[in-house]
């Protein structure tokens, strides 16, 4: 339909200015707008539900769970990820607020939740992925190593238009991308995968090939939709 279909055509056809046909014809013209934008209305409803959680629910709740950090796609893949601490200058408490931001980078974009553990040992996990923070690791922000994650304390980045709140939480979201099987992508100063920078975003094959890795490694329990936060477990006496 043209937007010329419900334009007043008064100025056109003089001959038609009788009033009584006049005002019949705005009120044709008025109804078909009002379909037109009815119309345009339910194709965005119907656009909305591809995404699975959002089938058979009101307008309403579809707003509520945009506005929630609904994971992006389903099963939802949950990785055990045990972070150790012992030697970091930051205390316990404070990975807590800067590690839950690595699950708003991976949930939301591709439905995999790290269920993090922060500890004061050495201990490795034998069903998922470790990390360790330090002061100093040589000059690097952070590595996988094939098998571990090493971090500094205060990672050092570079400007992103739209940035991660924490450059230890971006980078350390980085290398689990690393350890998810995925390669540097350099073209943008926004990617996850780009070096050094508080970019955060992933591009569709990053999500399906990282889906792809996590669910070889992931729990089987995919029903939970939302990660928990990060959970503090220390050993006595060990700092
Ligand atoms: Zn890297």
């Amino acid at each position: 339909m043209s937007r010329k279909d419900y334009m007043c055509q008064e100025s056109f056809d003089n001959r038609n200015s009788k009033i009584g046909l006049h005002v019949f014809k705005h009120l044709i013209y008025q109804s078909v707008f009002v379909l037109f934008v009815a119309i345009l209305l339910f194709s965005e409803a119907e656009a909305a539900p591809e995404n699975a959680v959002l089938t058979d629910v009101s307008l309403k709740s579809m707003q509520a769970v945009a506005n929630s950090q609904a994971p992006a796609h389903l099963p939802v893949y949950r990785i055990k990820l045990r972070v150790h601490v012992a030697n970091s200058r930051r205390s316990p408490q404070e990975f807590v607020s800067i590690l839950s931001e690595i699950n708003t980078i991976w949930q939301t974009q591709a439905g995999i939740c790290f269920e993090i553990q922060i500890v004061n040992h050495d201990t490795t996990l034998a069903d998922g992925l470790d990390m360790w923070f330090s002061p100093d690791i040589g000059g690097y922000n952070g590595y996988y190593d094939g098998e571990h994650i090493q971090m500094s304390d205060a990672p050092v980045l570079a400007h992103a238009a739209n940035p991660a709140r924490s450059s230890a939480a971006r980078t350390a979201a980085h290398e689990l991308g690393h350890a998810l099987d995925l390669r540097h992508r350099q073209d943008s100063d926004e990617n996850l995968m780009r070096s050094r920078t508080y970019g955060w975003q992933l591009n569709a094959y990053e999500t399906l090939h990282a889906r792809e890795t996590a669910a070889e490694i992931a729990m089987k329990d995919t029903f939970p939709l939302n990660c928990g936060p990060p959970k503090i477990k220390l050993e006595e006496g060990f700092k």
